[in-house]
């Protein structure tokens, strides 16, 4: 069964982990789609910027002063280094100029998308010579601004040919022609938050989906466990009770053919051998019986209305009367006069168990204290028996729990006892818990409002 559990538990994990990464290849794949498509509705406006009059208006300007500056260069009045200058000064005011156009026509709607226009490269030539000098050559800022510094992908490219002298109204065929190659760049910074946004339904969804599935799983497990222990508590209980009544059975049976016996055969001593056997099995029998029918109680069912305050005198009767029936025990109670608001019979019923179970594993010493605490009452009973695994400690208050599990027949017990002082003490809406180290005996303390 435990085996069975392990698969189920491995099989679980693994049918989470596989959909875990089934769900996360999709959303993957999705974010990679939105991805796309984000790119492609940038793309789309940036073609509606290029197509507008307002960027041919922009771009008159630079290249009414690009054909100006090439025309000096031609004659030797400005070099090559101010040509860079010549563009940086413009592209500050015409970068305005277009930021501005960009956000008054909305064109991203909730992207943040930044748009750059760069000269590349200058070259000039002659006809029937090809290329005679390189004006520039790089990325030099046109117009436009990374404005939240994010890489930046090429949108779209041109060329501009033209010559330094106006061919339509003076025809040169010695003239210089030049070539501009301008590119358009484009960076978006929050493209991935706003696919995130467009993905968050989704993502919920599959968190959701995803935790209902363990949650599934793992109610379902810890049913399973559950069932399992009560089948093992339900045959450890029948096993329990087939051993307990085995041995006054059997004493009764040896009882009873001795008194069969002819008259004239049974001494008298066998007689009140036998008498006696029956009268302790008899009380045996009856206190196992009174156990399982206490055990069906629940502290609703137990009447607290004759609870009154009582304090160590009537727990050194207890105590005493118990201490009779165990001669090797001693028990010790302390108090500093503080009360416990209780029916005699319930105290009586609390403490009988609790030192039957010190005596029944391994104490020789039993201290009881009663204590004033701040709302309640507190009672300690402290044995140096041998004491109840951490673990375990929870647990012995439940029905049929019992530390020795299985066959293990080396204490007798149902499990019940301690079941039914925590129903006793419920009822009276206190608490009961156990301290101390296995090995080093076990310390129960209850606390009974005041
Ligand atoms: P049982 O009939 O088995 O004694 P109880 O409900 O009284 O049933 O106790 C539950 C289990 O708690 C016991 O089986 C025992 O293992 C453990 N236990 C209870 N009292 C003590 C104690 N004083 N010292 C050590 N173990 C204890």
């Amino acid at each position: 069964m435990k085996k069975k559990i392990l698969f189920l538990v491995i099989g679980c994990i693994f049918t989470v982990a596989a959909l875990a990464v089934i769900q996360g290849y999709f959303i993957y794949n999705t974010y990679q789609l939105k991805a796309k498509e984000a790119n492609l509705a940038i793309n789309q406006e940036l073609l509606k910027i290029e197509t507008t009059g307002k960027l041919d208006t922009i771009n008159k300007a630079w290249m009414r002063k690009t054909k100006k500056f090439l025309i000096d260069y031609e004659q030797g009045l400005v070099s090559k280094k101010d040509y860079e200058q010549l563009i940086a000064i413009t592209a500050d005011s015409l970068s305005l100029v277009m930021d501005k156009f960009i956000q008054q026509k909305g064109f991203f709607d909730e992207y943040d998308v930044s748009y750059i226009n760069y000269v590349t490269e200058v070259t000039l030539s002659k006809p029937g010579m090809g290329t005679i000098d390189t004006l520039f050559t790089g990325k030099l800022k046109l117009f436009g601004n990374n404005t939240y510094n994010t890489p930046e992908t090429q949108a779209s490219q041109s060329r501009w040919n033209e010559s330094t002298h106006d061919e339509e109204c003076n025809p040169d065929p010695n003239a210089t022609n030049f070539e501009v190659v301008t590119k358009r760049y484009y960076s978006i910074s929050n493209w991935e938050k706003q696919v995130f946004i467009k993905m968050s339904g989704l993502l919920v969804f599959s968190v959701l989906l995803l935790t209902f599935v363990v949650l599934l799983f793992y109610f379902s497990i810890k049913n399973l466990i559950t069932q399992k222990k009560i089948a093992e508590i339900k045959t450890d209980f029948i096993n329990n009770i087939t051993h307990e009544f085995q041995t006054p059975l059997a004493a009764l049976d040896i009882a009873v053919t001795t008194l069969k016996k002819k008259e004239d055969e049974l001494t008298a001593e066998q007689f009140n051998n036998s008498l006696a056997i029956i009268d302790r099995q008899n009380k045996r029998i009856q206190k196992l019986f009174g156990e399982v029918k206490e055990a069906s109680l629940v502290s609703s069912d137990i009447n607290t209305a004759n609870a009154k305050h009582l304090g160590c005198e009537v727990i050194n009767e207890i105590t005493d009367d118990f201490a009779m029936l165990h001669p090797g025990i001693s028990i010790r109670c302390k108090d500093d006069g503080a009360t416990l608001h209780i029916d005699r019979f319930h105290l009586a019923t609390i403490l009988t168990n609790l030192l039957d179970n010190s005596v029944k594993y391994g104490a020789t010493e039993v201290i009881v204290n009663l204590s004033n605490n701040k709302n309640a009452t507190m009672v300690t009973v402290q044995d140096n028996g041998i004491g109840i695994p951490a673990a375990e400690q929870k647990a012995v208050f439940e029905k049929f729990y019992r530390v020795q599990k299985g066959n293990i027949h080396s204490t007798k017990g149902l499990g019940l006892g301690l079941y039914y002082v925590k129903q006793v003490i419920d009822a009276y809406k206190g608490n009961i818990w156990v301290e101390g180290a296995e090995g080093h005996g076990a310390t129960f303390k209850f606390t009974i409002p005041k």
